[in-house]
């Protein structure tokens, strides 16, 4: 097989994504793994940011057929709050697979003969060998909120994520980048002297400049962080991202007000 120019060259695995940092879209799972399994390839998934809408029997569809992945990493640092850091990379395989990859064998460490079951010892299975327990504070957590819980907070980011895209459909001057399917709501703040313009170069090249500029009036006035960026040819667009369940549709209705009090002078 001839792959990107490369004489020889054999795919071995699909990386998919569950939830991609930029715009939080879902690649289908499902059928990756269909072809994945035709063709004898590993499946991995990153679920870093999206693996949270398992906990949530509304959402979870999200990432359907992730079971039959060969690999999932997760952070539950990100959207379920666990104390930075807390990164799990999750494998199928039980034949000791990490062990054989990452196992260094020092003879000075992990002795075997003692008195209770070795499997037990993980430290030989990371890349690295000291480490903190970040399994630990995932353990924690997830014992004192409970799955209910977790679940309640992801339910209710994906709400508050919806009352903010209506919120964007609603007011004059904000554009809809995408329809979100998780957290991520992209947009952009089309100013009142831009909003005569017609969609061309140069209304998105000044289209561009906006989102820079509110982003450090909000930063200098100290009101709120809202994250920008370009993606592919999309100019400078907000990305907001709700993550803390300690946020209500007041805050929604905040970040747009407070972005057009920033911003309707430019
Ligand atoms: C955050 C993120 C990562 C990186 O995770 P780290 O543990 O911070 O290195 C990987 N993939 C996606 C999709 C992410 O959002």
């Amino acid at each position: 097989m001839d792959l990107w120019g490369v004489p020889g060259a054999v795919p071995f695995m699909v990386s998919a994504t569950a939830g991609t940092t930029v715009l939080g879209s879902f690649d289908p799972i499902e059928e990756l793994a269909d072809v994945c399994e035709e063709h004898n390839l590993w499946l991995h998934v990153d679920a870093c940011w999206g693996g949270a809408a398992l906990l949530s029997n509304k959402h979870k569809h999200l990432l359907k057929g992730v079971q039959r992945a060969h690999s999932v990493a997760w952070n539950p640092h990100k959207m379920l709050m666990a104390g930075q850091q807390c990164s799990a990379f999750l494998v199928r395989d039980k034949t000791g697979l990490l062990q054989r990859c990452h196992s260094a064998c020092a003879s000075y460490l992990f002795q075997k003969d003692k008195f209770y079951d070795i499997s037990c010892d993980t430290g030989d299975k990371s890349i690295q060998c000291g480490r903190k327990a970040d399994a630990f504070r995932f353990w924690l957590m997830w014992k004192a909120l409970g799955t209910r819980e977790l679940e309640r907070r992801v339910d209710h980011a994906l709400e508050m994520a919806r009352y903010l895209t209506e919120g964007i459909k609603k007011r004059d001057g904000f554009r809809l980048l995408m329809e979100p399917e998780y957290t991520n709501v992209c947009f952009w703040y089309i100013p009142p002297s831009m909003r005569k313009i017609p969609d061309s170069p140069e209304f998105w090249q000044k289209v561009e400049a906006v989102a820079p500029k509110i982003k450090e009036r909000m930063m200098k006035t100290g009101s709120m962080m809202v994250g920008y960026q370009s993606h592919g040819i999309n100019a400078n667009f907000f990305r907001m991202i709700i993550i803390s369940p300690w946020v209500s549709t007041k805050d929604m209705d905040f970040v747009l007000d407070e972005i057009h009090r920033l911003g309707a002078d430019l």
